[in-house]
């Protein structure tokens, strides 16, 4: 965009026409005359699951920062959820939150949740980005191959998915690669020429089961939404959600090989264990609506782009594509808001160097929500990663944090704010906090 507001960066592509994709055309729309999102699965045009994103069945946690960010990036976009039938809940107030096996005291912890289906969401904001004027949503059409010339990219080659032997070159000054965990990324970079970039990876091997269930009053245990962490004495959890449509959604997730079952017995055998005695509570008597889904995540991956020395200009990567997190923190949605909120700050720059700028400034935004979940998940024993001396005593003061939670709201809703991710995790380590911490949790909790 030049100083009179006029776009000016030529036409831009983004691969995949996911959350990530869809935000970062959202992004681009000012500065750019023409963006074009393509996507080889056929785009519904209701708000159901569709299967280039299987994780869509999956229940999905909206931070109170993501759905903030949604909002400002398309005005109105809570309203609309809750229109649709979402409900709005407090992640204290209006939740059962078990946090390492102790029930959360509960509070306003001014952590405003939306429980919408990740098809809500994802349909949403399909409408609103390809109302924009100057984007285009193209489905059934995939991306096979990335043009370069000169150091920087110049197109993509695209087909249309229903005929191998169709195709042409699209002419692109900027290409954004949006899709996904499948992202072909490091096969375009290396047949180019170019290093690929190293990878920092945390294995937990997560499998995930979601089953949706009619609503009954009361349920799940009075609220609108229990949820039961994980954590090293019990690597098992789940939770229950109201969301729309009249559904409940139960999620339950094993660690590190341990797999929920999907039959009706077996995940109430399963819920059991867990430290929340709602959920298998709910299973015993709620309806079924469909049968359940498995998806398996073996593993935690960071991309770091801002270390290569020498990359293609013009080719940016976002979402999953980038950074792919354990599931259970429910990050990746407000992590690529966050990226197009980055996006769209460097773009009043100009795109001149904006892979490097773009590259630079996601390695520092990704560094928090990174470190909050593999701390997380590198307390488990049996978690492959790189654990680094100095976190050790990090690592027990957030284990009193945890059991201070119980007790102490002030605890347990700073601990929300920062899994919220509006505030950053040095604030738990504030001295008023750490007081009550040692107050209130004088032990080393268990685990
Ligand atoms: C089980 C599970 C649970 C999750 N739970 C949460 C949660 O609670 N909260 C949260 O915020 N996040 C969660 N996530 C992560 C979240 O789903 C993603 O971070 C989010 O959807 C953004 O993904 P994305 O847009 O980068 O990629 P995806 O959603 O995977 O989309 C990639 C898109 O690219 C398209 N595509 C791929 N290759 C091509 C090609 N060559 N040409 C054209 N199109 C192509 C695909 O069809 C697809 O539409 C979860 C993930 C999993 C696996």
């Amino acid at each position: 965009m030049n100083e009179s507001g006029t776009p000016t960066g030529g036409h831009a592509v983004v691969i995949g026409g996911s959350v990530a994709g869809l935000l970062a055309a959202r992004a681009l729309n000012a500065s750019f005359e023409q963006v074009t999102v393509l996507d080889r699965d056929t785009l519904p045009a209701d708000p159901v699951a569709r299967r280039g994103v299987p994780q869509g069945r999956h229940v999905h946690g909206l931070t109170a920062r993501g759905a903030a960010g949604l909002n400002s990036l398309f005005p109105g976009f809570l309203d609309a959820l809750t229109a649709a039938g979402a409900p709005r809940a407090d992640a204290l107030a209006d939740y059962n939150y078990y946090l390492d096996g102790h029930k959360l005291a509960r509070a306003i912890a001014d952590t405003p949740n939306y429980l919408a289906t990740r098809p809500l969401i994802e349909s949403l904001i399909r409408e609103r980005t390809s109302a924009l004027g100057n984007v285009t949503v193209a489905d059934s059409t995939e991306v096979v191959d990335l043009i370069a010339a000169e150091g920087r990219v110049t197109g993509v080659r695209v087909r249309p998915v229903n005929d191998e032997q169709a195709g042409h070159i699209l002419d692109a000054d900027l290409v954004v690669d949006a899709a996904g965990r499948g992202s072909r990324v490091m096969t375009w970079l290396a047949a180019l020429g170019y290093p690929a970039p190293e990878e920092t990876v945390v294995r937990t091997n997560v499998v995930y089961v979601t089953r949706h269930f009619r609503q009954e009053p009361g349920q799940p245990g009075g609220r609108q939404a229990v949820v039961s962490g994980a954590y090293p004495a019990n690597p098992r959890s789940g939770a229950a959600v109201r969301q729309e449509n009249g559904r409940i959604a139960v999620f339950l997730a094993g660690m590190l090989g341990d797999e929920p079952p999907t039959d009706d017995e077996g995940m109430r055998a399963f819920a059991a264990t867990l430290a929340a005695p709602e959920i298998a509570e709910l299973l015993g008597t709620a309806e079924p609506l469909g049968e359940a889904a498995k998806m398996r995540n073996p593993a935690s991956s960071l991309r770091h782009f801002e270390k290569l020395d020498r990359y293609l200009d013009g080719y940016l990567v976002v979402g999953d594509a980038m950074c792919n997190f354990n599931p259970l923190y429910g990050q990746g949605i407000t992590v690529a808001v966050l990226e197009a909120e980055l996006l769209e700050s460097l773009l009043r720059d100009g795109t001149d160097r904006l892979a490097r700028r773009y590259f630079a400034g996601s390695a520092r935004l990704l560094a928090e929500p990174w470190a909050l979940a593999t701390g997380s998940d590198l307390r488990f024993p049996g978690v492959e990663g790189v654990r680094n001396p100095e976190d050790e005593q990090a690592g027990q003061y957030l284990s009193m944090l945890r059991t201070a939670a119980a007790t102490d709201v002030g605890v347990a809703a700073a601990f929300l704010r920062v899994a919220n991710m509006l505030a950053p995790i040095s604030s738990l380590f504030d001295p008023a906090l750490a007081a009550r911490v040692q107050k209130s949790a004088p032990q080393h909790a268990p685990g």
